[in-house]
């Protein structure tokens, strides 16, 4: 079996291309490295069922040789991470939008199976939490870019439920917070990767706000599992995903763990949301998935506690991180 993994060489697709090479598929992977890195691939480099396309996964012509031999995509390729959306909401939406319909278009043509990431992102400041699927999404207006992230995986989301009624066989997971090894302090994974990036340099600890939001962070090998799942699984075809660990922990709680466990002796500082964003930006107070689904139709769990992924990614950052 062949997959082809878009944004492969991003924080979870690396894994992802890592673990599948583990489980016997030949892999392609598609990333124009724009948030990407061939160095996240170093572990697999050498391996002869991996063959890395770097182009864009709007380009036709580049999309269609991705596609040779694949049997299943998975599709995380998207511009991620609230620095880098705001930085570029045009290009965020673009590339998301276009990238995903582009793909599902392809898969459909070809009779691939696709499972698409999305984020939890798109409950935006949630109706209730723990958030289940079926639950209705709080996003704030379009005046405030932020949005713009969430608003471009919910097309993505919407696309895939059309295509799906039309019999593509495609899945969607929406990752709640993804942290460990090779994640990125300026895209995904910011918060973690950030504050174990200060860490390392002794520099303070940046804490935004009160540090009273709270976030349910959910380690890269656990959503790797997730993910397989839903593009493994016939139950799954037609369905949404949350894959998330439900701990919830507030920020400033966060800062503080880490602090424990790198032996930083630095402060810890905080920073208003205005200063760090700019005037017109709203936060997510409060994020924790309902996993119910998950494990009912996928029997998937989160295995890894957020102790044991902190010191797992602390000592991988201490070892591996080139800062
Ligand atoms: N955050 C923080 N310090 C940082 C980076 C982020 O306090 O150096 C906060 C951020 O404001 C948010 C949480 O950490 O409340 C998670 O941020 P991230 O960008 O990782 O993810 P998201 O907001 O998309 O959940």
């Amino acid at each position: 079996m062949r997959a082809l993994v878009t944004g492969g060489a991003g924080f979870i697709g690396s894994h992802l291309v890592e673990r599948l090479l583990a489980e016997g598929y030949s892999v392609t992977v598609l990333d124009d490295l724009s948030g990407g890195r061939l160095e996240n691939l170093d572990g697999v480099r050498d391996h002869p069922g991996l063959r890395v396309i770097v182009g864009d996964v709007r380009d036709r012509a580049v999309l269609q040789a991705a596609l040779e031999k694949v049997e299943i995509v998975f599709h995380l390729a998207a511009v991620v991470g609230v620095p880098r959306v705001l930085a570029d909401p045009l290009r965020a939406i673009r590339v998301n939008v276009e990238g995903t319909e582009r793909v599902l278009e392809a898969c459909a043509e070809r009779g691939i199976s696709v499972c698409m990431a999305s984020s939890s992102e798109v409950y935006g400041k949630g109706v209730r939490w723990p958030a289940g699927e079926a639950d209705d999404l709080q996003l704030g207006p379009p005046t405030v870019a932020r949005w713009a992230y969430a608003a471009s995986k919910l097309l993505d989301e919407h696309l895939a439920m059309a295509w799906a009624r039309r019999g593509l066989r495609v899945s969607v997971v929406r990752y709640f917070n993804v942290y460990g090894p090779r994640a990125d302090p300026h895209g995904y994974g910011y918060v973690i990767a950030r504050l174990m990036d200060q860490a390392l340099r002794g520099e303070p600890l940046t804490v935004y706000g009160d540090g009273r939001q709270t976030r349910s962070f959910i380690y890269v090998e656990d959503a790797v599992e997730g993910t397989l799942r839903a593009g493994w699984l016939p139950v799954a075809f037609g369905q949404i995903f949350n894959i998330g660990h439900p701990e919830e922990i507030s920020i400033l709680a966060l800062a503080e763990r880490i602090r424990l466990i790198s032996g930083s002796r630095a402060p810890i500082r905080f920073l208003p949301f205005s200063e760090v964003y700019g005037p017109d930006f709203e936060e997510v107070p409060r994020r924790v998935p309902d996993v119910s689904k998950a494990r009912v139709l996928l029997g998937f769990e989160a295995r890894v506690t957020l102790d044991d992924g902190l010191q797992r990614t602390w000592e991988w950052w201490r070892t591996c991180r080139r800062v």
